[in-house]
């Protein structure tokens, strides 16, 4: 019997009390980005019909050049770097990269196709210091538009529930009148099965827009909400977001990319987001804070049927940051009209240490006193 999923958890443990400083930090100032992904070569080894982040001739961004480019978001506060792609697997440094996004303080996660994991790769990524590990399975079988299919990742995944100590998420999608929604449900299943976090995603167009849900699509999309973990913040809000989207409603909600969510391109530059290459086209190097705090206001017209969720997750914290009773009435909605929000316990614990009373009186003294002591906990300034 293997020690590996106790250790995981154990280590998980860890990291969710660095996680929380990452949000305290958010709550605290909205002057930093909170998020980068950084694209270390867009090569990639499978070629997703609907895909359009990667090619099949681009050579590896120079490890010194990906160094530099951790050290600039480092200067700039980011407080998590994903390295995504192409396939960052593909990339003969990836474990150095991963140090030197630690070294500087800063999360390590990637975002990857999963085939080139073996045993031995995934104990090199346990001893880099990687800490989070996202693999996308779109169907059960093999098609002609993915072969990112979990008959062909099973046994990976089966060697991360046995090797790996970094947290793991499986993402299924929906959408798109894809042939077989129902393979969602059982690629969350096995994802469950295994000890692992899931996400959905609503498949987009080349523009990050939305095709929303067919019936028996969103009848599955229901189905994955009632057997997932339950809800803390990014679920609750996942949960919100692509409620709407699968109804085919916009979201009102302010896109922050180009300030706490940047992603940066093989050639160094500052993109809003992987759909919205071109804007604003910054060199990483000439990217300041000035930019920084422009975007955070700036208004993208692209926004209301966005699908790039991981844009969603980080706008909720600035959600909380400037309106924190209003989000949290909104991400757990109450049982009866008027009543209270349903909060999980630590959502509850967390809104009695930091949030001033319902009547709008300002925070006392004593809560003020445990407010200050969490956040030195959480060793923020
Ligand atoms: S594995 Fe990922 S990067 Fe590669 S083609 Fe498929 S979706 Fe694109
Ligand atoms: S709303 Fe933001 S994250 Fe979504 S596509 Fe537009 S720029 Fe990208």
């Amino acid at each position: 019997m293997t020690l590996t999923p106790a250790v995981r958890r154990f280590r998980s443990y860890q990291r969710r009390i660095r996680q929380a400083r990452m949000v305290a930090r958010a709550i605290k100032s909205k002057r930093h980005p909170i998020l980068a992904h950084i694209i270390p070569m867009r090569r990639c080894n499978l070629s997703c019909g609907y895909c359009n982040e990667y090619d099949k001739v681009s050579n590896p961004v120079p490890t010194a050049e990906m160094l530099r480019r951790v050290e600039m978001l480092a200067k700039l506060g980011t407080s998590i770097i994903t390295i995504s792609g192409g396939e960052p697997l593909l990339h003969p440094d990836l474990d150095e990269i991963i140090r030197g996004i630690r070294s500087q303080g800063a999360i390590a996660t990637i975002i990857t196709n999963g085939y080139l994991l073996t045993p031995e790769r995934i104990q090199q990524l346990n001893r880099a210091g990687l800490e989070h590990l996202q693999i996308s399975i779109d169907n059960v079988n093999p098609d002609d538009i993915s072969k990112k299919s979990l008959k062909v990742l099973d046994r990976k995944l089966q060697w991360l529930s046995e090797h790996a100590v970094f947290d793991i998420n499986i993402n299924s999608v929906l959408g798109g009148g894809m042939a077989h929604p129902e393979d969602a449900l059982t690629i969350t299943r096995r994802a469950l099965e295994l000890g692992f976090e899931t996400t959905v995603g609503i498949i987009h167009d080349h523009d990050g827009q939305l095709r929303s849900l067919k019936e028996n699509e969103r009848a599955v999309y229901d189905q994955i909400l009632r057997e997932r973990k339950p809800a803390m913040f990014a679920f609750a809000y996942d949960n919100l977001f692509h409620k709407n989207l699968a109804l085919g409603q916009e979201n009102e909600w302010q896109c922050r990319a180009g300030s706490r969510y940047l992603y940066i391109c093989e050639q160094g530059l500052v993109h809003y987001c992987s759909q919205q290459r071109g804007y604003p086209a910054i060199p990483l190097e000439k990217y300041t804070q000035a930019d920084v705090d422009r975007e955070y206001s700036t208004v993208k017209e692209c926004a209301p049927f966005c699908t790039v969720s991981c844009v969603h997750r980080v706008a909720m914290l600035d959600l909380m940051r400037n309106q924190p009773r209003e989000a949290l009435t909104r991400f757990f909605p109450p049982a009866t009209e008027g009543g209270p929000p349903q909060l999980p316990a630590g959502v509850q614990v967390l809104t009695k240490i930091f949030l001033p009373p319902p009547d709008g009186q300002p925070q006392g003294a004593a809560q003020k006193v445990v407010a200050g002591a969490a956040m030195k906990i959480f060793g923020v300034k």
